[in-house]
């Protein structure tokens, strides 16, 4: 009995967890991707704390002047094994930008991210999901798919905690790529209950790299297709 006890003890221990955590195959198993845009916000530890807590992963596509602002909560994104992508430096429509503005916008940011947390970002998220031929273009020079998200939790309009819940789970399926923002204070409180809610339905909550691992995206590819788009 005594033997038995100490072995349940010690079932959980932390060292089985990092390991399982990157051999997640989203093929096989069910996984979301809840992604943080425009940060590192202001709530990003409390967030962080949140996500470590419940072992879960995020990937936060990031502004440059916010990570050259917040670099502490960029190290320690990258620490923790979160994902960090590009989200341009202070946010403009890259539709509206030259080839060689998209580029310094591209460039600054993955250079403070870089010196932030000593990674290079791998995946490009452009401002308000805009994309164009130049950008593609422009992210094919830097390695990067482009990556959109397949729902949203519209957290920045209705800025109510449960609202963001409902919303999240609404679109939250097999391998989505949900939209969220780390600088709505509603989303970060909402966190601790969407993850729970997701974990108990049998979720993994993972890195976008997990969900698009098997989609074979070349650099300058837009994932997911926007709705209309031809493969
Ligand atoms: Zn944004």
């Amino acid at each position: 009995m005594a033997i038995a006890a100490v072995t349940v003890a010690l079932a959980p221990a932390p060292a089985l967890a990092a390991p399982a955590e990157e051999e997640v195959d989203c093929t096989k198993v069910k996984c979301v991707a809840l992604t943080f845009d425009d940060g590192p916000g202001k709530y990003a530890g409390t967030l962080l704390d949140t996500l470590k807590k419940y072992d879960a992963k995020a990937t936060f596509f990031l502004e440059g002047q916010y990570v050259k602002s917040r670099p502490s909560y960029v190290k320690r994104m990258a620490a923790e094994g979160h994902e960090l992508g590009n989200h341009s430096y202070k946010h403009p429509d890259f539709t509206k930008l030259t080839a060689p503005a998209i580029r310094s916008e591209i460039q600054r940011t993955n250079d403070e991210i870089k010196k932030a947390a000593g990674v290079e970002p791998k995946l490009l998220r452009p401002p308000y999901g805009m994309s164009d031929l130049t950008t593609s273009e422009v992210a094919a020079e830097f390695g990067m798919p482009i990556i959109l998200w397949t729902g949203g939790s519209a957290d920045w309009s209705s800025k109510n905690e449960e609202a963001i819940k409902k919303q999240t789970l609404k679109v939250a399926k097999q391998n989505s790529i949900v939209l969220m923002h780390d600088w709505v204070k509603q989303t970060v409180d909402a966190m601790p209950s969407i993850i729970r809610t997701l974990q108990k339905n049998g979720y993994h909550l993972v890195k976008v790299s997990d969900i698009v691992k098997h989609e074979n995206l070349k650099a300058g590819d837009t994932f997911p297709l926007p709705e209309g788009w031809d493969k």
